[in-house]
């Protein structure tokens, strides 16, 4: 079993979401973290989260600019802007269901971007686009995560 299907069986997600993101992690090397109520799933851990797993919905991270184009697509898909560098586009397993294809483009794009943008880091770093890192953040309150992945909603 791979960490990925281990990590499901743990979170036990609906049978679409975990249809979906087993799809995700043939395409694309994935590392899980298996958090309170989710997993994350970024390139390597050295980079920033680009999906959420929960077991009724997936938060898949993009550019602030392509937010609304990419949402749009998507019926009953909603925008979270979580920080200045990234948004998310939540979609539940009922927004989910009948777009997996365009779905998959966005999160495959995602984990692409992640790669090869900015790390992933507390939130201290400095302004300028060589020192910037971007926080873990929790997907239910989009505030940063402690340096342990915790959050104070949970
Ligand atoms: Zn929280």
């Amino acid at each position: 079993m791979t960490d990925l299907a281990a990590r499901l069986d743990n979170l036990q997600p609906v049978p679409v979401v975990r249809v979906f993101i087993e799809e995700l992690g043939t395409q694309h090397a994935v590392a899980p973290d298996r958090r309170a109520g989710y997993v994350s799933l970024r390139p390597t851990l050295r980079d920033p989260i680009a999906v959420y797993v929960h077991r009724n919905r997936i938060s898949i991270a993009i550019t602030p600019p392509d937010a609304e184009a990419a949402a749009s697509r998507i019926d009953g898909a909603e925008i979270v802007r979580a920080t200045p560098a990234t948004s998310y586009v939540i979609l539940t397993a009922a927004a989910l269901q009948g777009r997996e294809a365009i779905a998959f483009e966005l999160a495959l794009a995602a984990l692409q971007w992640r790669a090869n943008g900015v790390r992933r880091g507390l939130g201290t770093g400095g302004r300028d686009a060589s020192t910037a890192v971007e926080p873990d953040l929790c997907p239910d309150c989009w505030t940063e995560l402690s340096a342990s992945g915790s959050c104070f909603c949970e």
